[in-house]
Parts: C-alpha cells; structure tokens; sequence
C-alpha cells in the first residue's frame, strides 16, 4: 500500500517536451491502422506496432537528455477521442459497438451504418481533432485503461513517464451540445470525481507527475475561464492522494488564467513563450512557489531556436518562479520528425531549420545551460549563433525588388472600381445567363492522374509526356461540362497535387520538404511546404493551363488560384518577420498571375480562400487586426485587373459568422461560399452585412457521394432567392470535385444544371 503522497516532495523535473508525435517517423502507424482497416494487419499486430512506436519515441527523448517523459501522447486517431473514450462519453450510436477497435474507429471514421464525431480545427494549428458529442443523457465514467496501459509499458522500459491527458476545461470547452443539452462546459462538476479518481489511480501506477493539458485557457471560447480554471484546480489540488499536477498552457498567452492557476495548490504551470509573453509570468508571483515549464522551443514551427535569446528568457524567469524546466512550447505533433532525409537542403537553409529530434536536443541543451552556465554548452550556442548569423546575409529572405514594391503599396492598388460598374461591364464582356452555372475548380483526380503524377516524380516519364497527358485530362475535363451545359467551365486541375503545395513549388521563398510529413488527422499526414524567404514568381504558374483549356471551348473558362491567407495557413511560416508581411508578398506574386491571365484574354478568375477563417487569432482582441490584413492581401492580389474581368473567390470548411463582414471586404464579383450543410443561412448572414456583389452558395453537399435530384437542387435554389435576387446567384456545388467519382459528378451537374433551367424558366 502506498501512503499518502506528498507531492510537495516529489523530485522536481528540469528538461521535457510537451508531447510528441506519433504516426512514426515513416509513417508506421499510418500504415499499420490502414492495413488494419483493409483486414490485412491484425489487432495484435497493430497493438505492437503502436507499443514499438511509443519505445523508440521514449528511448530518442530519454538519449536527447529529456528527464521527464510524456506518455499517453500517443494515439491511434486523435487524442480528444481518447478523453473521450477514458471519459466513457462516446454517443450512443457506437457505444454498443462491442469491439474496442472498432467502437473506437467508427466514432473517428464512421462505418456502413454510424455516422462518425464530427472533426474540426485543433486550435489555429493544421491538426484536426474529433469533437465529442455531449447530450442531456452523457454520462462520465472513468476508463482509464489506455493511460494507465502506456505507464506501465513506459515503467517496464524504466522510463520516468509523466502521463498527459487533456484537462476537463478543455474536453468541456471543445465538445458539442447536441439535442437539447446545455453548453457542455455546465456539465464540469460532473467531471470533478472521475479525475479525482483518476489521480488516485495515477499513485497506484506510480505516478510522480501528471500533466493536464488545457490549452482552451489561451483563448476566449467561453467567458470566465480563469475563474474556471481556479475552481477546477483548487479541488482537484486539494485531493489528498494524488501525484503532483502540471496544467499545460500552449499556443497562445494564459494570461490572467495564469494567475488564477498559480493561485491553487497545483505544483506546476506550463507556458508557452513563443505565442506568449514572458511578462505573464512575472505578473503572477504565487508562480514563486511553483515549477514553472518554459516552452522556449518553438513545437509548432520548423525553425531553429536561438539560443542566446531563449537563454536570455529562461534568465528573466528564474527570478519569478519555483522551479524552472525547459520545454517546447507544446507537442511537437505539428512538426515533422526530422532533417535527415531533407537531403535537397542547402547549408543555410539546414542550419536555419530544427524539426522534432533537433528540438528535443535543443531543450536538453537549453537546461543543462540554465543549471551549468552558456558556457557549458559553448558549442552548441555558437552552433546556433553561425546558423542564424546567415539569414542576416542570405538574399533570399531579403528581396530588395519585392520590398520596394509592397513599400509604393496605397489604397488604391487594393482597391477596384465601384462594384456595379464592375458588374455592367462584366455582363457585356461575358453575356451569361440569369443564375449561371459553374463548379469550383477540381474535377475527380482520377488515377490516371495520379498514375501520371507518380510516373513523372520516378523519372518513368519526362515533363513533356506528363504535360501531354495532363492536357488530354483537361480536354477531357472540357468536353464534359460542355456537354453537361455549364456556362463558365474550368480546366479541372489536374496538375495540382494540392492547391498549396502547386503554388509553393513555383515561387521563391518556398521550399518543399521529401518527408516532411505530419499528422492533419486520424492517419492522414500532410506535408506543408516551408515560407522560409521573401516571396517572389519567377514565371507564369497557370496561364499555360488556362488559355490550353480557353483554346478548346467558346465558353468562358475560370482561371484559378489559391489566395495568399490560405497559402500561409497551410505553410510552415517564417518567423523573423509579421505574417502579415509574407502575406503582401504572396498577394504581390497571385496578383501579377492574374494580371497575365487578363492579358491572355482570360475572363474570369477565382481566387480561393477556403481558410480565411483558420488564421483567426484565439483571442478576440486581436481578430480585427488579423482580419485587416487578411482583406488586404486578398484585395491587393486581385485589384491588379481591369473591371470587365470578374473576379472569384471561394470559401468553405467553416462557419462563417465570425468573419462574415471580412468576406463581404473582400469585394470579390462572385462569392461561392459552403452552404449546402448551413441550408443557405449564409446568404441571411452576408445580406446582414451589406454584401451585394454575386453570391454562389453550394447548392449541394460534395463531401458525400450522394447525389442530389434536380428537385432537391431547384429547393434550394428557390430558399437562395428568397435571400437574393437573381441577378446576384449563382449555382455551383458547395466544394471542388476532387475527392469524387467521375460518374457521380456527372450526374449531380447534370442535375444541377437542369434545376437551374427550370428555375430560369419559371423566372421568365
Ligand atoms: N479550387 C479548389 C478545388 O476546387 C478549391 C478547393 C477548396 O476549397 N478547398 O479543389
Ligand atoms: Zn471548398
């Protein structure tokens, strides 16, 4: 029997990570769960590929000189999933699924009969978490077998395990209501018991320390989070037999949240010092009495950590805290493993760059220096001093041509003329019909798309062979919408492997990793491309494509680009200077390709902005601001055209009530804009704001392979022009195409157009 602890006593850890990845360096677990789902690969053997993943993890930190491990950071989709799975919170409909695999895997992924959690952002990173669904009728049990199964596999390779788990703040914050149930968060007394009881258990597993993660305390989703926090954490610190507790704040400043937590008998806090300030710390002084986790290592960006500047502000803290540890600012999930098979790297850009083993080296590295001096680790500072010395140097990330010209930037280079001389103009250049009909850009990536694509990276075929073969798809693409009878036709983008990355790849300033992949969700990894210079287009990126696709049709045909919020949001970022900055850039490059898309007799441009609501700052007080900059960027990278040349953009993959006044400043000609799911209430929302120009709300949902009827589309096309008039709507489906079968594309366009026929009919 193990008496009461002390947590007081407990030994007070130095060095540490947040949390880390986990689909393996090559991807292992990616293939293992897939396998697993194809039947190939056995519950048994997945359940060892999981356990090998999570011993080499540990084993890389535990070599890097980390002495307190994060366990149960691991996870087989999603760690919000797990809580609520430890929880016992999953909804009813796979509650009764009896296998654990499959109970667990249909809540991520649904099945042939249960529909799964709906998954949303993690935050402002590219992680997507599962969002729990807690009704009137949830009931909370503990289940805590897989963390206490990860703990003890850690203590049987004799690592000092430190498990994480979200904290009920965050769980509660971050999950739905559904039915009539109040805000989950009124349910948190509920959740008080079971992770009593989940401390009590941690001691019988031999605990020292547990970390919970609650991460919504950087934010303000809901009002009265610090008084929250003191509340939770008072009464689960004033449990008699517990180990010591660590509240994780990451990706943003705590603020007075810190305060209120150092205010209870917690024994440490973590912060973040890359997203937040160090002053936040030093306005708490009861964090004097408390180890205080420094995240000084950015775990959420690519680049290196200067060493001097976060010794500097290890210094500054060591006056105001406890105890101090050096850490990454949060779970280096959101960075690729590691370097070395970036073997396209050159020295500089190497030495500026530090994925997830160099920063587990470097907060080693950094707490050895806070306990034994700089000098201690004299080779690894001026390791880190030579490296960055050359961004002082390299012209890459000063681009003297590119900075005069945002500098000679003023209004009315993001200003176009005013928008109903826009529209007549327009409607003589392209002479369309009442609500025309288009799509969004993508048609079906078919294999023999990415049998091309595969062919051209292996070498099997030459550049000329893959561009002929594009160009038959995007004929092929061309014949279809004529013979469907849309008005404005696209060329399909074929070429693109993603609308991103296809960017990124032809302008300077980008650099795309061989391997750089990380976790978007459950075994889907992506590989963002890295901004690590000033941006600049060396050539025409889509004038080729387009104007092939014009030569075959009398149709206008949309050219199509990735506007310069969504480019930064699915990038790594650089860091030396205001997003804001990059985003000028990337708008000046986007808008000289529209300028010669105009001038090769190109029509009709749309430029995308599916993730304009994704850099929306966690805190309200600095949303005006990012949306400022947002709208500006957007404006500068399409006002370089003349008025008769209508201008696009399409949005999707959120709610838009937050920034619905920022869609409207975009000023676009036509908007096409997710609305199948929302049942047009969009339309209601952007009138409120004033929005007048051409809207085109999804008239169908493209996320699910059912295709509508003509009727079903003629409804919603009726319930849209109760919103606008028919001058202003458009008809097209809520997303592109290419996660579709050609078939069901085929049929739903056809469906589409008619319905849009007969309304047109009715109309006249
Ligand atoms: N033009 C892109 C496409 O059709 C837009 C994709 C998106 O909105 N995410 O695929
Ligand atoms: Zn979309």
């Amino acid at each position: 029997m193990s008496s009461p602890t002390s947590p007081a006593a407990v030994r007070r850890f130095t060095t540490t990570v947040l949390g880390t990845a986990r689909i393996g360096p090559h991807r292992e677990l990616k293939r293992a769960i897939e396998g697993y789902w194809a039947g190939r690969v056995s519950a048994a053997d997945l359940d060892s590929t999981a356990a090998d993943l999570r011993r080499r993890s540990w084993e890389e930190l535990v070599t890097a000189g980390i002495d307190s491990i994060p366990v149960n950071t691991f996870s087989f989709y999603d760690q919000m999933l797990d809580t609520a799975v430890m929880l016992d919170a999953l909804p009813p409909r796979v509650s009764g699924i009896s296998d654990p695999f499959d109970r667990y895997f249909a809540a991520a992924r649904g099945n042939a009969d249960v529909t799964p959690l709906e998954m949303t952002k993690w935050f402002d990173t590219n992680y997507h978490y599962l969002v729990p669904e807690i009704s009137a009728d949830t009931t909370f049990t503990l289940r805590p077998d897989k963390v206490l199964s990860e703990i003890a596999q850690a203590h049987g390779a004799g690592v000092t395990a430190r498990p994480v788990v979200i904290g009920p703040i965050t769980f509660l914050a971050l999950a739905k209501a559904v039915g009539d149930a109040p805000v989950p968060i009124t349910r948190i007394d509920d959740l008080i018991p079971l992770y009593t009881d989940l401390l009590d258990r941690l001691v019988d597993a031999g605990v020292e320390w547990v970390q919970f993660d609650e991460p919504a305390l950087v934010t303000d989703v809901a009002d009265g989070l610090p008084e929250l926090a003191h509340s939770v954490y008072s009464r689960l610190s004033g449990v008699s037999r517990r180990p010591a507790i660590l509240v994780a704040t990451y990706f943003g400043d705590a603020g007075p949240a810190l305060g209120a937590l150092a205010r209870t008998g917690i024994e440490g806090v973590a912060v973040d010092l890359i997203e937040g300030r160090v002053e936040s710390v030093a306005a708490a002084p009861e964090l004097s009495s408390k180890l205080v986790v420094a995240g000084v290592v950015d775990g959420r960006n690519v680049w290196r950590t200067d060493l001097d500047r976060a010794l500097g502000t290890l210094g500054t803290l060591l006056g105001s805290v406890g105890d101090l540890a050096v850490s990454t600012s949060c779970s280096t999930l959101h960075v690729p493993y590691s370097l070395a098979p970036e073997t396209a790297l050159d020295d500089n850009l190497r030495g500026w760059l530090a994925f997830a083993s160099d920063k587990f080296v470097e907060v080693a590295a950094l707490s050895r220096a806070v306990r034994h001096g700089r000098e201690s680790e004299a080779d690894a500072f001026e390791a880190s001093r030579a490296a960055l010395a050359t961004r002082e140097t390299d012209p890459r990330l000063r681009d003297n041509a590119v900075r005069t010209r945002l500098a000679a930037i003023t209004d009315a280079d993001v200003t176009r003329g005013d928008a109903s001389a826009r529209s007549s103009a327009q409607a003589v250049r392209l002479g369309l019909p009442p609500l025309p009909t288009t799509t969004i850009g993508s048609y079906p990536q078919t294999t023999t798309i990415r049998k091309a694509r595969a062919a051209l990276r292996s070498k099997a075929i030459d550049r000329a062979e893959y561009e002929r073969r594009m160009r038959d798809e995007i004929s092929t693409v061309i014949a279809l919408q004529e013979k469907i009878g849309l008005d404005v036709l696209v060329h399909g983008e074929p070429e693109r492997n993603d609308m991103v990355q296809y960017f990124a790849e032809q302008l300077d300033g980008f650099f795309a990793t061989a391997h750089g992949w990380v976790q978007s969700y459950g075994t889907r990894c992506v590989r963002p491309p890295i901004l690590f210079g000033d941006v600049s287009r060396p050539a025409a990126m889509t004038v080729d494509w387009i104007t092939y696709a014009q030569s075959l049709t009398a149709k206008p045909v949309k050219g199509m680009l990735t506007g310069p919020v969504t480019i930064l949001a699915w990038s790594f970022v650089r860091n030396d200077q205001p997003v804001s900055e990059s985003a000028f850039q990337i708008a000046l490059a986007i808008r000289d390709e529209t300028v010669d898309l105009e001038k090769a007799g190109v029509g009709i441009i749309q430029v995308d902005e599916p993730a304009l609501r994704e850099l929306l700052p966690l805190r309200d007080a600095a949303k005006p601001a990012y949306l400022e900059w947002a709208v500006r960027a957007f404006r500068l990278a399409t006002s370089g055209v003349s008025d008769s040349t209508q201008v696009h953009t399409h949005l999707c993959y959120s709610e838009f009530g937050e920034v619905i006044g920022a869609i409207a400043a975009l000023d676009a000609d036509v908007t096409s804009i997710e609305a199948a799911r929302s049942h047009m209430e969009v339309l209601d929302d952007l009138n409120a704001v004033g929005f007048a120009n051409g809207v085109g709300p999804g008239v169908y949902d493209i996320h699910s392979p059912r295709v509508p009827d003509a009727a079903e589309v003629e409804k919603s096309l009726s319930a849209a022009l109760d919103a606008v008039d028919m001058q202003r709507l458009w008809v097209n489906p809520d997303c592109g195409l290419k996660t579709r079968g050609t078939d069901e594309v085929i049929e739903s366009l056809t469906n589409m157009v008619a319905a849009a026929k007969a309304v047109r009919a009715s109309i006249a």
